[in-house]
């Protein structure tokens, strides 16, 4: 909500209005449009207003009071967001300021959640339908070095628990134990692959037990046991899949043993991005920023929620994405400044 009040207080500096859709705890967006009266689609900026936590290593400089040391500013989301927010921001703002005459409109959104469960941008997206103007490209300022990146894979987090019965750990004949039925799970998991066809791009889809945990006292025979499923996903595959080669596992389990019970559960899921390198926004936005290639990277971002709208999704800003969810987080000022000039040629070129 904060930060959702700074950039609402710096679009105002420069005459443009913007809205703040508040929800929950302290879960805030922000929108602004400005608005051409032109015939151009427009183009949105989706940035993300949320931060990771600072983490458990020491930070140099407090992670949460963006300290300035030799043209860097440091703390936790200089470079995730918050250079790229700024970058906008003031692209937008100077050329506002400017009195350029724009043929379409440009749309800045700042997300609440998209390092948790994208809460921000869906409820953007659902509530986006009757107020968008059209769109001809989204661009999302997350930290690529200024790399254009137009792929990425998906997330699946899932959430498998076996479930037993309680009994007092003196008598472990009297119940089910969950961490016993867990262990058999785990190793039928242990040769378990994901069905996919490698990526020519993103390479392969991957899979990883991450978390674990069950039981609550050294004398009772645990009733439920769960583990943590980190899934990262290929455009082609379905989601849905992966969940029903679980149950399918389950229900082989099962059939050994009568007394074998587990559930599969959605943590999180955001599907991949894949934007067609050789559509004309993409092509353009090349152009206009004098970078001939496109790139798929490793992490997720909101953009698949963007690419349901049907329009192209390019991924570009300052910041080396290395020190992304790191301590000492950093950020080059002269890279937000570049990314300035950057924004504007990318608005003159569509706009104009
Ligand atoms: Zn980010």
């Amino acid at each position: 909500m904060a930060a959702a009040e700074i950039i609402s207080d710096e679009l105002g500096r420069f005459g443009i209005d913007s809205v703040i859709d508040s929800w929950g705890q302290n879960r805030a967006n922000i929108t602004a449009q400005v608005q051409s009266g032109g015939r151009k689609g427009a183009v949105l900026f989706a940035c993300h207003l949320d931060v990771v936590g600072p983490g458990e290593a020491d930070w140099r400089n407090p992670p949460f009071e963006a300290v300035e040391s030799k043209g860097r500013i440091y703390g936790r989301g200089s470079a995730d967001m918050k250079g790229g927010i700024t970058a906008v921001v003031s692209a937008i703002g100077q050329i506002v300021k400017s009195g350029t005459n724009l043929k379409g409109d440009i749309v800045f959104f700042a997300a609440a959640g998209e390092e948790t469960d994208s809460c921000g941008a869906k409820r953007f997206i659902r509530d986006s339908s009757r107020r968008l103007p059209e769109l001809v490209g989204v661009v999302i300022p997350e930290p690529t070095d200024f790399e254009i990146v137009t792929a990425h894979r998906g997330l699946l987090w899932l959430n498998v628990k076996t479930k037993g019965r309680a009994a007092h750990g003196s008598t472990p004949q009297l119940g089910v134990n969950a961490i016993s039925s867990m262990r058999v799970l785990l190793n039928e998991l242990e040769g378990y692959k994901i069905q996919f066809e490698p990526h020519e791009l993103l390479g392969e889809s991957s899979m990883s037990i991450n978390t674990i945990a069950g039981g609550e006292e050294i004398n009772v025979v645990p009733d439920e046991c769960s583990i943590g499923i980190d899934i990262r996903t290929l455009p082609a595959q379905n989601h849905q899949e992966v969940i029903s080669d679980f149950e399918r596992i389950f229900a082989k389990l099962k059939s050994r043993n009568s007394q074998f019970d587990a559930e599969v559960s959605i943590v999180r899921e955001v599907g991949a991005l894949e934007t067609d390198n050789n559509c004309g926004f993409v092509r353009d936005f090349c152009s206009a920023v004098g970078v001939s290639e496109t790139k798929a990277v490793g992490f997720t971002t909101d953009g698949p929620f963007f690419a349901s709208l049907g329009v192209p999704v390019v991924i570009f800003g300052p910041g080396k994405p290395e020190v992304c969810h790191k301590p000492d987080e950093y950020i080059d000022i002269a890279d937000v400044e570049k990314a300035v000039e950057y924004y504007k040629k990318v608005i003159l070129r569509f706009l104009t």
